[in-house]
């Protein structure tokens, strides 16, 4: 059983690193802005909760995360680990995933974190923009969850840093090498 965190700016790649992680270690992938967006198109009460807070590009209430991420957990209890992608994305976020796994008996082995600078990352957001169909992408609410991630999420990295669980990666190389730089992570902490 491993559980890690992938962490990065939007547009860091996250979600094309999740994917090829899923797949080698047959982890359980808990992505908290998919489950967001299908609870959006679903309308579900929590969807129509978040719906305004996500297209302005803020974050939604920790709250509400935690509420997700228990839920999640809860349903699928017997998998081979969990992949956090985009969560834990506060402060608070960090040191309740810690209480969470505890109750659970769990540990989360390491945030790895894709790092990328912010002209990179708008970039790649903008690009993205052109065909994901995402009412988050635009030029405007992308500069707002730049500022959000500034603000609220780059302090997650000082509290893993504090644990000695926070593990850099060049997010700006391609995606094979930043795949074998986590995958040797990643199995440096499975010995
Ligand atoms: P993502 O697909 O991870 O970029 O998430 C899309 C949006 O969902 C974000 O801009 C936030 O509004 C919301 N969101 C996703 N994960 C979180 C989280 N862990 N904490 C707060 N808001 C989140």
């Amino acid at each position: 059983m491993i559980n890690i965190a992938l962490f990065g700016p939007p547009g860091a790649g996250k979600g094309t690193q999740a994917d090829l992680l899923v797949k080698k270690y047959n982890l359980f992938h808990i992505s908290t802005g998919s489950i967001l967006r299908s609870e959006i198109e679903e309308e579900t009460p929590l969807g129509l909760e978040a719906k305004k807070t996500i297209e302005r590009g803020d974050l939604v209430s920790d709250e509400m995360i935690v509420r997700i991420i228990e839920k999640t957990i809860r349903s699928n209890p017997n998998v081979k680990g969990y992949l956090f992608d985009g969560f834990p994305r506060t402060y608070v976020q960090a040191y309740i995933l810690e209480g969470i796994m505890t109750r659970f008996n769990k540990k989360l082995c390491c945030l790895i974190s894709l790092e990328i600078s912010e002209d990179v990352s708008a970039k790649r957001l903008l690009e993205r923009g052109r065909t994901s169909g995402r009412s988050d992408d635009s030029e405007e609410v992308i500069r707002k969850r730049l500022r959000e991630y500034n603000d609220k999420t780059l302090p997650v990295i000082e509290y893993y840093q504090k644990i000695n669980r926070y593990f850099p990666v060049n997010g700006e190389d391609s995606i094979e090498n930043i795949h074998s730089q986590i995958t040797a992570i990643i199995d440096k902490q499975m010995l």
